[in-house]
């Protein structure tokens, strides 16, 4: 029997990425023993219609340079190659079209998007084909009950959560701090925060 590689998935926007994502992930990957955890921008997320988000591209080199250091972290352009909103069902597709069944995969989400999950496209395929891992504060009754309840007794398998001390940092946050000219020191890598002063983020 060979033995089966476990990869890890993290979506998001992105945008910019900070220091709480990279916390998670790496809990995440050291929790389930993850060889891999691949970041994946999304080039136009579905529930962000609307909203101003920054191009792809400014998302992209910040979430390599976030990552750059951490050997088992990678970075997939796949989202913003593809024409289109970002489905997650269509990324896990391709994945698990690329790897066959040589891999199981593992998606990490944070609680406020887990409790989403309900509302995601093809929710009951995308559990066939991948974990969801998702963040709780430690002792915090979750939104994942609710969710597992909601979508049955096959995503009782599928959905597993992990206790992380959710750091209380947002995207949001971060580029109302930038538009405000706060500090962002320390929330986000060194790498990202020279990036977004380079090239003007966030400002308007
Ligand atoms: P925004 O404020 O623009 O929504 P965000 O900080 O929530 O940005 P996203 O790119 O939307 O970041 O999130 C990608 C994923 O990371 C989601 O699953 C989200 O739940 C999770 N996440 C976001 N912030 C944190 C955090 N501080 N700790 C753990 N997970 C987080
Ligand atoms: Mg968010």
């Amino acid at each position: 029997m060979g033995t089966t590689r476990k990869i890890g998935i993290f979506g998001g926007t992105f945008d910019p990425i900070h220091v709480g994502h990279l916390v998670t992930a790496e809990a995440v990957r050291i929790e389930y023993d993850l060889e891999k955890v691949l970041f994946i921008p999304a080039a136009n997320p579905p529930h962000k219609q609307g909203q101003l988000v920054t191009p792809a591209t400014h998302r992209y080199i910040m979430t390599v340079m976030a990552t750059y250091s951490n050997p088992h972290f990678y970075v997939s352009a796949m989202e913003m190659e593809r024409p289109g909103p970002s489905y997650t069902i269509d990324t896990v597709r391709e994945l698990v079209g690329e790897h066959g069944a040589s891999a199981d995969f593992y998606f990490i989400t944070g609680a406020d998007a887990v409790a989403d999950l309900p509302n995601w496209n093809d929710v009951d395929d995308l559990l066939d084909l991948c974990h969801f891992v998702a963040t709780t504060r430690p002792g915090c009754v979750s939104a994942i009950d609710d969710v597992i309840r909601q979508l049955g007794p096959k995503s009782a398998a599928r959905i597993h959560r992990i206790d992380t001390p959710e750091l209380e940092i947002s995207s949001t946050d971060i580029r109302e701090r930038v538009k405000q000219g706060r500090s962002i020191k320390y929330i986000v890598p060194e790498s990202v925060e020279s990036y977004i002063a380079k090239e003007g983020l966030y400002r308007n």
